[in-house]
């Protein structure tokens, strides 16, 4: 078996970029399940990278754009608790590992430009006074009303020889996230699992 995993460390490309390539690939044949959400790794030397893709549901509750005030509140409470990455996943203490950057990205996480084309259109309203419009921006909502989170995380780990494995409280903070589905690439190989709040801990041997 670890014969297996060290062949395929060398025939593999050992960076995190062709993860990612693979994983839009599964993507444009239509990952967006809710509950379900992928997880990408990457040890390389003293530096661990992670990149969380997730439907919004599973992580925000709606994929709507937010404009009632619980919903944008919502948004800002689950941005800054995306930025804790510390307390949604889980090195072994001895790795002494912190947090070099978290980078969020998702349509919903606009919300400065979505305030600003809110209120060109409460002028349009106010001139014209016609339902059409209303409804209209209605259908337009309803169209896009699909939306992912991306979460992009490195990780600097003074021991990284302690990295054995990672734990997800992300599940213990986020319960309408059901599966991960993480694929990784660590000094031993390319490896894949599948974690729920169940089994939440991965070994990377
Ligand atoms: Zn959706």
């Amino acid at each position: 078996m670890r014969r297996q995993l060290l062949t395929l460390s060398i025939a593999l490309p050992l960076s995190l970029h062709a993860l990612a390539h693979e994983h839009d690939e599964h993507a444009s044949l239509g990952a967006h399940e809710h509950g379900v959400a992928s997880l990408n790794l990457a040890i390389e030397g003293a530096q661990v990278q992670l990149e969380l893709d997730s439907p919004a549901m599973n992580l925000l509750g709606f994929e709507h754009a937010a404009h009632s005030p619980d919903d944008i509140a919502k948004v800002k409470a689950v941005q800054a608790q995306l930025q804790q990455a510390d307390q949604l996943f889980r090195f072994p203490a001895a790795a002494d590992c912190t947090l070099a950057s978290a980078d969020l990205d998702s349509s919903l996480f606009a919300t400065q430009h979505d305030a600003e084309h809110e209120h060109e259109h409460e002028h349009e309203h106010e001139h014209e006074d016609h339902d059409h419009d209303g409804a209209h921006d209605h259908d337009e909502e309803a169209a896009h009303h699909h939306a992912d989170i991306e979460a992009s995380y490195t990780f600097n780990c003074a021991q990284p020889d302690q990295l054995t494995h990672l734990e997800l409280p992300l599940f213990a903070v986020y319960p309408g996230l059901e599966r991960i589905n993480l694929q990784g690439i660590t000094p031993k190989g390319q490896m894949g699992a599948e974690l729920t709040a169940e089994r939440a801990t991965v070994q990377f041997d």
